[in-house]
């Protein structure tokens, strides 16, 4: 059986920063199963084209402006439009202190974790690609504890370390977190009634409906919690049009009037039929065929979809070598989309501490690094988790008030305002959903 001293699995953002850090003072092997994409040679990450910053997650990411410089943006975006059923507010400043002097901005999502996968080979680290883990075992050994994975073919490898970075589907995360705490982790990051899916289509844009400087949400016109459509502009007048929506969650009549992107035929819409109605609600003097799918990008013709869970965060059992990043650990999804800085975070402190031989530190160090931005996510989440749509238009209503409204407009929200941001404050508390005290660390044990 060969061994290293750190396995990280998963080539997504967590485990690629994990890896760069971590082959500084270790030897490095990272396994990525492999997904093909019409927009790179052979497979690769998953790299959902997923790819959009605000200017102070480039603090969270700890991205320098000399990394930044080798980016591939595709197009700074000066507002972010979040509406309701009816109403919009126009956000231009996030309020957050960045050294990036902009709003925001969109990048090529499969570049950058090409550039990503680069800069850790230049720092040593070994890539398998097309290389599936299908467990991880863990054990006590004299000195500490020992993995063992097993990958797809029944190649085996032993590592002191185990980075778990294998995204949001978790089916290495989860069984591998088991062998520490038989059902709390499971029921944290699996919960059976909040799996999500998301969805997008790359579509053209006719030159005067193509806004490069925008981005948009949308919430309150889709049945499910924190269910929404969204538009990014990427380059070359395509724009990723998607949305966020709930498995499983079935449509009542009720809901048929409540909600503007439903029907009255009183059954649930596949994701691509949200986008289509989406595009004919925001659009309605053009039809679907003013926007072709650009076929030669996302996953297949021109689309893709991907799994998210609606979950909170867990810290690592940490002191056993086994640290969980990005979104295997729910450090992305509490509300949805948002996670490739965080995903970077928690990957760069999994490598870091792992270098430095101070593996116990990994929760300490990730809570430092981007604690306050999974409570602002958890907390967000928490606060619209039952909202309606009238609840939607409320919210946006204030957040109007207080983003662009005189004075006079501001006092008279003061009050809801003030009530909003005191749940929001509580909704915070709590973020994490397994703490390492939560987890049991009687392994069997292993004696050669
Ligand atoms: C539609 C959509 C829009 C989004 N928009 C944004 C956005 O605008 N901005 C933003 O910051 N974030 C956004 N996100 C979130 C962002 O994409 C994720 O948070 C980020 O990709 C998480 O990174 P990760 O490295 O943890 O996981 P992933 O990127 O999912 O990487 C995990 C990797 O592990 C591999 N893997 C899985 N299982 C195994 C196994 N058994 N063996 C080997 N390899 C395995 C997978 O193939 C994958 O490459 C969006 C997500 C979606 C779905």
């Amino acid at each position: 059986m060969e061994s290293v001293d750190v396995a990280v699995v998963g080539a997504g953002p967590a485990g690629c920063s994990a890896a760069r850090e971590a082959a500084d003072e270790k030897t490095v092997v990272v396994f990525e199963k492999g997904v093909r994409r019409e927009d790179r040679d052979g497979v690769g990450p998953d790299s959902t084209d997923a790819a959009g910053f605000l200017d102070y997650w480039l603090e969270v990411a700890d991205v320098s402006p000399e990394f930044f410089d080798e980016m591939p943006v595709l197009q700074e975006v000066e507002r972010a439009e979040l509406a309701g059923p009816t109403e919009t507010a126009t956000m231009r400043d996030t309020g957050i202190s960045s050294w990036y002097d902009g709003f925001g901005f969109t990048f090529d999502r499969v570049a950058m974790d090409d550039l990503l996968r680069e800069r850790a080979e230049e720092r040593g680290a070994e890539f398998c690609v097309g290389e599936t883990v299908r467990g991880v075992e863990s054990f006590r050994t004299s000195g500490g504890y020992v993995h063992e994975l097993t990958v797809a073919g029944g190649e085996e490898v032993r590592a002191e370390t185990v980075i778990l970075a294998d995204g949001p589907s978790r089916r290495v995360t989860l069984p591998a977190l088991a062998q520490f705490d038989e059902s709390g982790v499971e029921d944290a990051l699996n919960p059976r009634d909040a799996n999500h899916i998301a969805y997008q289509e790359h579509r053209r844009f006719p030159d005067e409906l193509f806004e490069d400087d925008v981005l948009r949400f949308r919430w309150g016109v889709i049945p499910g919690e924190t269910a929404y459509p969204w538009y990014f502009p990427n380059d070359d007048n395509v724009a990723r049009v998607g949305v966020t929506v709930p498995r499983g969650v079935g449509i009542d009549a009720d809901d048929n009037e409540e909600y503007a992107l439903l029907r009255d035929d009183g059954t649930t819409p596949a994701p691509s039929e949200y986008v289509r109605r989406y595009l004919e609600d925001e659009y309605p003097s053009y039809s679907l065929d003013d926007f072709p799918l650009a076929e030669e990008r996302g996953k297949d013709g021109g689309t893709e979809s991907y799994p998210i869970s609606s979950t909170r965060p867990v810290e690592s059992p940490a002191r056993a070598g086994v640290l969980v990043a990005g979104g295997a650990m729910g450090a992305t999804s509490a509300f949805h989309e948002g996670g490739y800085h965080v995903a970077m975070a928690t990957g760069k402190a999994a490598g870091r501490v792992t270098a430095e031989d101070r593996v116990a530190d990994y929760n300490d160090e990730w809570r430092d690094a981007c604690g306050d931005e999974l409570a602002r996510n958890v907390g967000l989440a928490r606060l619209v988790g039952g909202y309606t749509p009238d609840d939607w238009d409320a919210l946006v209503s204030h957040a109007k008030a207080a983003l662009e409204g005189g004075w006079l407009r501001r006092l008279r929200h003061a009050p809801a305002i003030l009530l909003l941001q005191r749940r929001y404050s509580k909704a915070r508390n709590g973020y994490v959903a397994v703490c390492e005290e939560d987890y049991e660390y009687s392994l069997p044990k292993r004696t050669k």
